[in-house]
């Protein structure tokens, strides 16, 4: 016997739960792609998104993934040959870093680790460094979705501005965006880049580039940028299949414009705070399980952890066995530890992941940590009795 049957929970950090509705707005026959529904709603897509983002620069969207999004951002700020300085707080940043190098970008990495946050003193240090200011960019991860370390972006910014360095800084939203607290305009991001397929509750297959006037004037100023990933355009269209460079994508604008009605109808500080809340029921759980075994936390500190994903150590093999068990048995798929080895373990199999980004609420985390409780005993791992009670408490409180 399973007791799998039944409506499964992808609760892996991205792509994530996509609503109904939002499903239901992309069920449709192809619409008209030179006038009509598609194309009047094009416009009013561009101030939501903004809101989210909670900025009042621009945005480009493109049809790409968050990869997609990385070299759009790129490319319209640094010239090949120039330089970037990365920091890193898990594989995303390392993965935005490789995406700079491949395309003739030299690239340093403030390296933090995969469970210390970032660290105001050792980007001055780097920035310090730069007597030259040939720096063009710092490129940081709000959430980095792999160790679920979340970054200071307006310490970022502070560090740079005290040091009088013009680099801008570049922020990868992928994760956080429409999950955690996120200020583009007043903790002095310069470029955001998120994608589809996370808090925006949408399939993959769109990535947004914000950018504000400062990196719009870089941009002028770089001798070409290649067709396909100009911003300018988009940002700013004399015609709708300027927005997207040809064809739009039409299915997932009506499910974005969906998903952003859902968003704004409950108030972005409210998503941000429901995350919030989530999260906190969710390391409840997580610290009362390992009292009494091996399970972890991979951020200490409460206050460096996103709220859109939970990165837990159990160790081998009970972390895979644990995934195997909750979708073979529960319906629950968990996410596998990405980027997570370690000596004894090449493929961070003793790692795993939760994804509480979106479209998730108090009933969905509950029914979560209640099947991984029941996965934990049916494995007879040792764990804290009264990880699901603590949450409860969580919720209860508000
Ligand atoms: C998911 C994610 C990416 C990669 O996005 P893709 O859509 O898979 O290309 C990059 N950075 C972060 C922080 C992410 O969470």
């Amino acid at each position: 016997m399973s007791l799998a049957h039944g409506r499964p929970y992808l609760a892996i950090p991205g792509p994530s739960v996509i609503p109904d509705a939002v499903l239901a707005a992309m069920h449709r026959a192809s619409p008209n792609i030179y006038e009509g529904d598609l194309v009047d709603m094009a416009a009013g897509l561009v101030p939501d998104l903004k809101r989210v983002a909670r900025t009042e620069g621009h945005v480009a969207i493109y049809i790409a993934n968050g990869h997609g999004a990385w070299e759009a951002a790129l490319a319209n700020t640094v010239a090949p040959g120039g330089r970037v300085l990365v920091c890193a707080t898990g594989r995303f940043g390392h993965g935005w870093a490789e995406m700079a190098e491949a395309m003739g970008i030299a690239t340093e990495i403030v390296d933090f680790g995969r469970k210390t946050p970032f660290e105001p003193a050792r980007l001055a240090e780097a920035v310090a460094r730069d007597a030259g200011q040939e720096i063009a960019a710092v490129l940081a991860v709000h959430t980095d979705t792999s160790t679920s370390l979340r970054s200071d972006i307006a310490e970022m910014r502070r560090v740079l501005d005290e040091a009088g360095h013009p680099a801008l800084l570049m922020v990868d939203c992928i994760a956080s965006l429409g999950c955690d607290v996120y200020e583009m305009d007043l903790w002095g991001a310069d470029v955001t880049v998120t994608g589809s397929q996370k808090g925006l509750m949408v399939p993959p297959g769109l990535g947004f580039v914000f950018f504000n006037d400062r990196a719009a004037e870089v941009r002028r100023r770089l001798p070409r940028v290649s067709r396909y990933w100009d911003w300018a355009p988009r940002a700013d269209p004399e015609a709708f299949y300027q927005y997207f460079g040809g064809t739009a994508p039409t299915h997932h604008l009506f499910g974005l414009r969906t998903a952003l009605d859902i968003i704004h109808a409950e108030g972005i500080e409210a998503v941000w705070a429901r995350h919030a809340t989530l999260a906190r029921a969710i390391w409840a759980a997580a610290e009362v399980w390992g009292e009494g075994g091996p399970l972890t936390l991979n951020v200490a500190d409460p206050r460096h952890r996103s709220h859109a994903v939970t990165a837990m150590r159990l160790g081998t093999p009970h972390g895979a066995r644990l995934r195997e068990w909750t979708e073979r048995e529960a319906g629950v798929t968990l996410g596998i530890g990405l980027g997570m080895s370690e000596e004894g373990d090449p493929q961070g199999r003793g790692y795993f992941r939760f994804g509480h980004m979106g479209h998730v609420n108090a009933h969905m985390v509950m029914g979560l940590l209640g099947t991984v409780e029941a996965g934990l005993a049916a494995l007879q791992i040792p764990h804290g009795r009264g990880g699901v009670m603590a949450a409860a408490e969580v919720i209860a409180g508000g």
